[in-house]
Protein backbone atom coordinates (compact mmCIF):
# COMPACT_ATOMS: atom_id res chain seq x y z
CA UNK A 1 0.00 0.00 0.00
CA UNK A 2 1.58 3.47 -0.62
CA UNK A 3 2.27 5.83 2.02
CA UNK A 4 -0.26 8.26 3.47
CA UNK A 5 1.23 11.94 4.39
CA UNK A 6 -0.87 14.13 6.21
CA UNK A 7 -0.05 17.53 5.09
CA UNK A 8 -1.25 21.18 6.44
CA UNK A 9 -4.38 22.43 4.29
CA UNK A 10 -2.33 25.96 3.76
CA UNK A 11 0.61 24.12 2.25
CA UNK A 12 -1.66 23.17 -0.43
CA UNK A 13 -1.67 25.14 -3.55
CA UNK A 14 2.00 23.80 -3.38
CA UNK A 15 2.83 27.76 -2.18
CA UNK A 16 5.65 25.88 -0.42
CA UNK A 17 9.57 27.09 -0.14
CA UNK A 18 11.93 25.37 -1.41
CA UNK A 19 15.00 25.60 -4.05
CA UNK A 20 14.93 26.36 -7.50
CA UNK A 21 16.15 23.82 -9.36
CA UNK A 22 14.24 21.13 -7.41
CA UNK A 23 11.14 23.63 -7.83
CA UNK A 24 9.48 22.05 -10.31
CA UNK A 25 10.12 18.10 -9.52
CA UNK A 26 8.78 18.29 -6.22
CA UNK A 27 5.67 20.33 -7.48
CA UNK A 28 5.01 17.30 -9.71
CA UNK A 29 5.82 15.07 -7.02
CA UNK A 30 3.21 16.05 -4.92
CA UNK A 31 0.91 16.67 -7.99
CA UNK A 32 1.17 12.78 -8.44
CA UNK A 33 1.09 12.22 -4.74
CA UNK A 34 -1.65 13.68 -4.78
CA UNK A 35 -3.47 12.12 -7.67
CA UNK A 36 -2.35 8.82 -5.99
CA UNK A 37 -4.72 9.33 -3.20
CA UNK A 38 -1.97 9.74 -0.43
CA UNK A 39 -2.52 13.28 0.93
CA UNK A 40 -4.51 13.81 3.77
CA UNK A 41 -4.90 17.72 3.79
CA UNK A 42 -5.90 19.08 7.24
CA UNK A 43 -5.74 21.89 9.01
CA UNK A 44 -5.87 20.98 12.67
CA UNK A 45 -6.82 24.77 13.84
CA UNK A 46 -9.90 25.08 11.79
CA UNK A 47 -11.13 21.42 12.76
CA UNK A 48 -10.90 22.95 16.39
CA UNK A 49 -13.29 25.00 15.92
CA UNK A 50 -10.76 28.21 15.45
CA UNK A 51 -12.02 30.96 13.42
CA UNK A 52 -10.73 32.75 9.92
CA UNK A 53 -9.21 35.37 10.60
CA UNK A 54 -8.01 34.98 13.71
CA UNK A 55 -5.24 36.53 15.79
CA UNK A 56 -1.96 35.17 16.05
CA UNK A 57 -0.80 32.44 18.33
CA UNK A 58 2.46 31.86 20.27
CA UNK A 59 3.43 28.96 22.68
CA UNK A 60 4.44 30.95 26.06
CA UNK A 61 6.88 29.14 28.54
CA UNK A 62 7.76 25.98 26.40
CA UNK A 63 7.31 23.78 23.20
CA UNK A 64 4.24 21.83 21.81
CA UNK A 65 5.08 18.95 24.21
CA UNK A 66 5.16 21.30 27.02
CA UNK A 67 1.48 22.42 26.22
CA UNK A 68 0.21 19.54 25.94
CA UNK A 69 1.42 17.60 28.90
CA UNK A 70 -0.24 21.22 31.02
CA UNK A 71 3.39 23.09 31.24
CA UNK A 72 2.84 25.87 28.83
CA UNK A 73 0.16 27.75 27.24
CA UNK A 74 -1.23 29.30 24.14
CA UNK A 75 -1.51 32.90 23.81
CA UNK A 76 -3.48 35.44 21.02
CA UNK A 77 -1.75 38.51 20.67
CA UNK A 78 -4.22 40.11 22.88
CA UNK A 79 -3.33 37.78 25.60
CA UNK A 80 -6.42 35.66 25.72
CA UNK A 81 -5.28 32.11 26.81
CA UNK A 82 -6.14 29.42 23.84
CA UNK A 83 -4.46 26.30 24.78
CA UNK A 84 -7.52 24.06 25.47
CA UNK A 85 -8.19 25.15 21.59
CA UNK A 86 -4.80 24.21 19.99
CA UNK A 87 -4.32 20.94 22.44
CA UNK A 88 -7.76 19.90 20.77
CA UNK A 89 -6.53 20.62 17.61
CA UNK A 90 -3.44 18.47 18.52
CA UNK A 91 -5.40 15.59 19.13
CA UNK A 92 -7.65 16.22 15.68
CA UNK A 93 -4.66 16.13 13.49
CA UNK A 94 -4.23 12.99 15.46
CA UNK A 95 -6.82 11.04 15.21
CA UNK A 96 -7.25 12.10 11.15
CA UNK A 97 -3.69 11.20 10.76
CA UNK A 98 -4.04 7.64 12.38
CA UNK A 99 -7.85 7.26 10.74
CA UNK A 100 -6.02 7.91 7.27
CA UNK A 101 -2.93 5.78 8.44
CA UNK A 102 -0.95 7.89 7.88
CA UNK A 103 3.00 7.04 8.33
CA UNK A 104 4.69 11.05 7.49
CA UNK A 105 3.36 14.61 8.04
CA UNK A 106 4.42 17.61 6.11
CA UNK A 107 3.77 20.68 8.10
CA UNK A 108 4.05 24.43 7.68
CA UNK A 109 6.33 25.09 10.25
CA UNK A 110 6.37 28.33 12.45
CA UNK A 111 2.76 27.57 13.33
CA UNK A 112 2.38 26.80 17.06
CA UNK A 113 -0.10 24.25 15.95
CA UNK A 114 1.76 22.84 12.63
CA UNK A 115 5.82 23.93 13.40
CA UNK A 116 8.35 21.26 13.24
CA UNK A 117 11.68 22.84 13.27
CA UNK A 118 10.99 26.54 14.59
CA UNK A 119 7.88 28.19 16.57
CA UNK A 120 7.55 31.58 17.90
CA UNK A 121 8.83 32.55 20.79
CA UNK A 122 5.59 33.84 22.82
CA UNK A 123 6.78 37.55 22.42
CA UNK A 124 4.56 38.29 19.59
CA UNK A 125 8.55 40.33 18.35
CA UNK A 126 8.63 37.46 15.55
CA UNK A 127 11.37 35.26 17.29
CA UNK A 128 11.61 32.04 16.34
CA UNK A 129 13.47 29.38 18.41
CA UNK A 130 13.84 26.14 17.86
CA UNK A 131 11.10 23.70 18.73
CA UNK A 132 7.89 21.78 17.80
CA UNK A 133 4.35 23.06 17.73
CA UNK A 134 1.19 20.92 19.41
CA UNK A 135 0.07 19.15 16.72
CA UNK A 136 3.80 18.14 15.30
CA UNK A 137 5.13 17.31 18.71
CA UNK A 138 1.85 14.44 18.98
CA UNK A 139 2.21 13.43 16.16
CA UNK A 140 6.06 12.72 15.90
CA UNK A 141 5.14 11.09 19.75
CA UNK A 142 3.15 8.91 18.09
CA UNK A 143 5.51 7.91 15.87
CA UNK A 144 4.18 9.58 12.56
CA UNK A 145 7.26 11.09 10.94
CA UNK A 146 7.22 15.04 10.96
CA UNK A 147 8.63 17.80 7.62
CA UNK A 148 8.57 21.08 7.40
CA UNK A 149 7.60 22.70 4.53
CA UNK A 150 11.79 23.50 4.02
CA UNK A 151 11.94 19.41 4.12
CA UNK A 152 10.42 18.61 0.93
CA UNK A 153 13.36 16.87 -0.61
CA UNK A 154 13.63 14.78 2.50
CA UNK A 155 9.97 13.65 2.36
CA UNK A 156 10.44 12.67 -1.50
CA UNK A 157 13.47 10.56 -0.42
CA UNK A 158 11.87 9.12 2.44
CA UNK A 159 9.25 8.07 0.69
CA UNK A 160 10.93 6.96 -2.15
CA UNK A 161 12.64 4.68 -0.20
CA UNK A 162 10.00 3.14 1.76
CA UNK A 163 8.06 2.33 -1.96
CA UNK A 164 11.35 0.70 -2.95
CA UNK A 165 11.40 -1.71 0.04
S1 LIG B 1 -0.17 25.97 9.91
FE1 LIG B 1 -2.05 26.78 10.84
S2 LIG B 1 -3.36 27.28 9.09
FE2 LIG B 1 -1.76 25.88 8.34
S3 LIG B 1 -2.69 23.84 8.50
FE3 LIG B 1 -1.50 24.22 10.38
S4 LIG B 1 -3.02 24.98 11.81
FE4 LIG B 1 -3.91 25.21 9.78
Amino acid sequence: MKTKILVSACLMGFKVRYNGSEKQAIEETLARWQREGRLVIHCPELAAGLPVPRLPAEISGGNGMDVMQGAARIRESDGTDVTEHYQLAAWLALRTAQEADCRAALLTDGSPTCGSRAIYDGSFRGQRQPGMGVAAALLARHGITVFSEQELPALVAWINARDAG
